[in-house]
């Protein structure tokens, strides 16, 4: 469901400095920002003839006389090159069943510690979750978070593993990789909620850090891409054909349907055709329902029907595991054995009811492998969202907690 990620408009809303580079005018970094401690170098740069930064992090490619902002605000040119300014600092933490990510076939029913910064290298007109980020309000909230302090947090907190979310991790990536490390380190697995607008190099490194992923393909045309979300669709195909060719990262793909946008028949069958011949038939595809947000209020919800639609469309192109999300639909959103017939997994959004798994992930009725990370029964997080307060976990500090849930 998107509405857990990608809230860069919000940061902008609250941030004239970022609205200014939206519209190509100048941004001064200024200079405690370029002292914090959350300032550090940043990866993926080169500096051009005429003495400007070009960021090549991702598709955008900006180029940037020092002390201006990058199209993210995450990221800045300085005399010396280019900076991540949003190193520690966050929007915000919560404990979420992974299947908010979404992610059905990923350790279903557990907990799923989830974080964002703030900005995003995209500019979705329908961002479902901008309000999230308003960044000002957000920085004097947040608490500090190393990836120590992370990891540690959610090891205490039962977690399973660690959500880079609410805004895209691709602008962070020197963070999002360090805190994957330390992650990895005491057993947590690290999740990408992730548009996939990046460019070869960084994925590269960014995904030998993941685990898992949910990528965002918003729509199947260079159109839809170009004027509604300020981007390309090819980087993102090759971003999902990256994961499925060249890497074991496990990952799924959510397509928001937007009336009238990207709802149209052909357009959904040319995607899932594509889907099917470069993906293959086990890869899941959510779709899920918009609601009218930021600067796309002209539009209706989603009908179920359409959700419906799109999904007879992918189970006719192959797919084995099509999902529809933000929604009430229990037929719509379990998972079925593909060999059998049987559910495998009944799911009503986040709340899971059968479960017809082996530990390892097979069909308890035939036998037949699941596609997927499975281990062990499902866990018991439920529907909950619960914040958190970093600096509770910090064991150096004075308000360290005992652990507070059951492991899921
Ligand atoms: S990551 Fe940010 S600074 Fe770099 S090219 Fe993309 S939008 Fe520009």
């Amino acid at each position: 469901m998107r509405q857990d990620k990608c809230s860069a408009f919000g940061a902008r809303l609250e941030n004239p400095a970022a609205t200014a580079q939206i519209h190509g005018m100048a941004e001064s970094l200024d200079d405690a920002t370029l002292t914090s401690p959350h300032t550090v170098p940043g990866r993926y740069w080169h500096r051009l003839d005429d003495g400007r930064v070009q960021c090549d992090l991702c598709p955008r490619f900006c180029k940037l006389h020092a002390g201006q902002r990058g199209l993210c605000f995450s990221r800045a040119a300085t005399e010396d090159g280019m900076v991540l300014t949003s190193y520690g600092r966050s929007s915000g933490f919560c404990v979420d069943p992974v299947e908010k990510k979404p992610l059905n076939h990923f350790l279903p029913g557990s907990a799923i510690l989830s974080f964002g910064t703030a900005g995003c290298n995209l500019t979705c007109k329908f961002c479902q979750n901008w309000d999230m980020s308003k960044s000002r309000d957000m920085d004097r909230l947040a608490d500090a978070a190393s990836p120590q302090l992370l990891a540690r947090a959610a090891t205490d907190l039962g977690c399973r593993s660690i959500a880079f979310t609410y805004n895209d991790p691709t602008i962070f990536l020197e963070y999002a990789v360090d805190v994957a490390a330390a992650c990895k380190s005491v057993g947590i697995k690290s999740v990408a909620v992730s548009a996939g607008y990046i460019t070869p190099e960084p994925r590269a490194e960014f995904y030998r850090h993941m685990d898992a992923a949910n990528i965002d393909l918003k729509g199947f045309t260079e159109d839809f891409y170009r004027t509604i979300c300020g981007g390309h669709l090819q980087p993102v195909l090759d971003t999902l054909v990256y994961l499925k060719r060249e890497t074991n990262v496990w990952f799924e793909v959510t397509t928001l349907l937007i009336p009238g946008l990207n709802d149209s028949d052909a357009e959904l069958e040319a995607m899932c055709a594509w889907f099917a011949e470069n993906l293959g038939p086990g890869v899941p595809l959510h779709f899920t329902a918009y609601h009218p947000d930021w600067k796309m209020r002209d539009r209706e919800r989603t009908p179920a029907s359409t959700l419906q639609k799109a999904q007879t469309i992918a189970r006719k192109a192959g797919l084995r595991y099509v999902y529809v999300g933000n929604v009430h639909d229990k037929q719509g959103s379990s998972t079925v054995c593909h060999q059998c017939g049987q559910i495998l997994i009944g799911r009503d959004w986040y709340v899971l009811s059968d479960w017809n798994l082996t530990a390892d992930g097979h069909c308890t009725a035939c036998g037949k492998k699941m596609a997927g990370v499975i281990d062990g029964p499902p866990g018991i997080w439920g529907a909950k969202r619960r914040p958190v307060r970093l600096r509770d976990f910090d064991r150096d500090g004075p308000k360290h907690n005992q652990p507070v849930f059951a492991r899921t």
